[in-house]
């Protein structure tokens, strides 16, 4: 095993057993991936395995046309859609793909997340949105999420769940966090009478907000 990879290979792991504790998965669904610092090459889970059995050797780490590089396990079904989006979004350096509850609710409903939670418009942009049905593990679902991804940091895959892209591991996290639990508040907000979506105008000054002075800096 390669030494160079061993960081990235560990945050990966580090963030799939967040995801398992966390209940966005049930089984063995769901995947993450990370591009290698300095390399043109992103680690990415092994297909079917337990999260909290997961070693770093069984991360792959392959190439961005899907040549494997090191590990000894197979990857996600779902790498050529990582790769995907890693082509077509230079700012996106970590993607969680998860299955759970309330974003799989939204999904086989095929319905979109309304921009009107302050936190959902800051991390993600503005409201979530559902791709066009394609089979798991395609290289149509890859094109579809590219399409639903477009201005956002999250989308639903119809029928399927949800994809989070974000700078780092860590907020790619946070983002499907936030994404499930806005999902959850969406079908409560409704059963309430609806959801009162944010103005654009404000929509843009919590993102501008969220990116250039939120937090720590
Ligand atoms: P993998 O276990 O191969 O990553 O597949 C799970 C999944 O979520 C497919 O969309
Ligand atoms: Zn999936």
């Amino acid at each position: 095993m390669h030494i160079k990879f061993h960081k990235i290979r560990e945050a990966v792991i580090n963030t799939g057993i967040q995801m398992l504790n966390s209940q966005l998965v049930v089984g063995t669904w769901g995947n993450i991936s990370a591009r290698v610092p300095d390399a043109d090459c992103i680690a990415i889970t092994p297909s079917g395995v337990d999260y909290d059995t997961i070693t770093p050797e069984g991360i792959i780490i392959m190439d961005m046309e899907g040549n494997i590089i090191d590990g000894n396990m197979k990857p996600s079904i779902e790498y050529s859609l990582h790769l995907e989006v890693y082509k077509n979004r230079p700012d996106v350096n970590a993607i969680v793909h998860t299955h759970s509850t309330y974003c799989t609710a939204m999904a086989i409903a095929r319905k979109s997340i309304p921009g009107a939670a302050e936190d959902l418009v800051q991390i993600v942009g503005g409201d979530v949105k559902v791709s066009k049905y394609a089979l798991p593990g395609s290289k149509e679902l890859g094109k579809e999420v590219v399409v639903a991804l477009k201005d956002r940091n999250a989308c639903i895959l119809a029928n399927h769940g949800c994809l989070a892209a974000g700078k780092d591991l860590k907020e790619t996290l946070k983002i499907a966090f936030v994404v499930e639990k806005t999902a959850k508040a969406t079908i409560y907000a409704n059963m309430l009478g609806g959801v009162v979506e944010l103005d654009q105008e404000d929509i843009d000054f919590m993102r501008n907000f969220y990116l250039n002075k939120y937090g720590q800096r």
